[in-house]
Formats: structure tokens, sequence, C-alpha cells
């Protein structure tokens, strides 16, 4: 696996964990209001080689609770499933962030027993994809991975970033029905400072108040909805 850069601890991005992030080099997607454009190249080393992240995973042991690997999209990655055992086998819980493009990498992740939690980022609507990810997908694999994902009995989180314009709000509330029954569905206001796209570093986020008006239609179908 190649990686793009470390972490060494967030107290946010793993739920009720003290976690490191890994970073995977390498994504499939051009998402407009991306913040880890320089994670978007897939590239033959890394930047954090494998051995010293190794060695600091080995130093945390006791002091860290959890490992995230995210991206980049971890899922490019064939070896993936064997980072996650490694990693489970030093103690550490493990989630991971994906962009849901590879729902055959989820169901083997989902049989190696080594996975404790995956956040999925669900763009918007499969007819509107495009306009979220930058490029043209197969919207099958999409529901597809979240079908797997609402199965399972790993602890799980699909998230959405909301950019006005890419988004409407009838829009967003048309992924009701799609998230209805996971564990948590989140919204969160994209951040245009560091976007990758130029004309999305210039639009203004969502109110939040606009974004509130929406708790009533996700708070019912899903077990923790967040707007953040
Ligand atoms: S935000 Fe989009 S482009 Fe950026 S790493 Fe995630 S999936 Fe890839």
């Amino acid at each position: 696996m190649i990686f793009g850069g470390l972490q060494k601890c967030t107290l946010i991005d793993f739920p009720g964990k003290i976690a490191a992030i890994l970073f995977a080099q390498g994504c499939n997607f051009r998402c407009p209001y991306c913040h880890n454009r320089e994670l978007w190249p897939l590239k033959s080393e890394s930047f954090v080689p494998w051995g010293t992240i190794l060695e600091f995973l080995k130093a945390r042991r006791g002091k860290l609770d959890g490992v995230v690997i995210s991206g980049g999209e971890p899922t490019l990655h064939e070896d993936l499933m064997e980072i996650f055992d490694q990693i489970h086998g030093f103690g550490f819980a493990t989630k991971l962030d994906t962009n849901g493009s590879n729902p055959d990498m989820l169901q083997k992740l989902f049989k190696c027993g080594s996975l404790d939690f995956i956040a999925m980022d669900l763009k918007h609507l499969p007819n509107r994809y495009v306009e979220a990810c930058g490029i043209s997908i197969l919207p099958e694999n999409i529901l597809r991975s979240v079908a797997l994902i609402k199965k399972s009995s790993i602890d799980h989180e699909f998230r959405t970033t909301v950019v006005p314009d890419i988004h409407r709000m009838e829009e967003l509330e048309a992924l009701a029905p799609i998230v209805r029954g996971a564990r948590r569905f989140t919204l969160q206001n994209f951040v245009p400072t560091y976007a990758a796209n130029e004309a999305c570093r210039a639009k203004k986020p969502f109110e939040t108040g606009e974004l509130e008006k929406l708790r009533s239609i996700f708070t019912p179908i899903v077990e923790i909805f967040t707007i953040r």
C-alpha cells in the first residue's frame, strides 16, 4: 500500500477513540471541494514508508485506541485487507474512510474481521453523482456499497459533504431512502478555503439554519443524525 501521509493523533475522526490517520495515496474521484488534492495521483513510492508507520504504531500501543485509513481512496490498494490485519494484530481498533466505489473490496474486508468501523461518503443522488465526484461512475457500485454496509454488523456512518449549486435542498431530502436504517448519517458543510476547484473556493457554504431544516427528515430514519 502506498501512503501519502500520517496524522499522529485525532480526537474527531473515529467516534469515541483517540486515533492516528494513515492517508492512502491515489484517488479515482475528483471532487471539486476535495481538501486532499495532493493525494489524487497514484504513486509508486510512499511519502511515509510502511516501515516508519509500523515503528510509530508499535510505539503507540496503549496510547492510541485506533487507526483510521483514509485517503485518497484506500480501496484502490489490493493489500488493504493485509494492512488492516496487521494493524488489528497490534490491538488497535480500525476504521476505513471510503468513497464507496469498490464494493468488491468492502465485501472482502467485511469477511476478514479486522475492520471495526466504516465511513462512506455518499456524494449525491445516483443520477447527480458526476457533479459531486467530478467523474462518471457506475451508480450501481455506490448503491451496492451502501447496501453492503447497512447489512453488515460493522459500526458505520454515511456522510454527505454539501455544496450550494451542487446540492439543492430537495436533492438532500431525496437521500432519505438511501440512508434509511443506517447507524449514522452526517451532513457536513463544505469548507471553501482549501477546495481543489477554484470556483468552489469562491462559493459560500449553506447557512447552518438551512441545513437544520433537514433534521426532521433524517432523525427518525437513522440511529444518529448529525450536522457539522
Ligand atoms: S474528497 Fe473526493 S477526490 Fe478527495 S479524496 Fe475524497 S473521494 Fe477523493
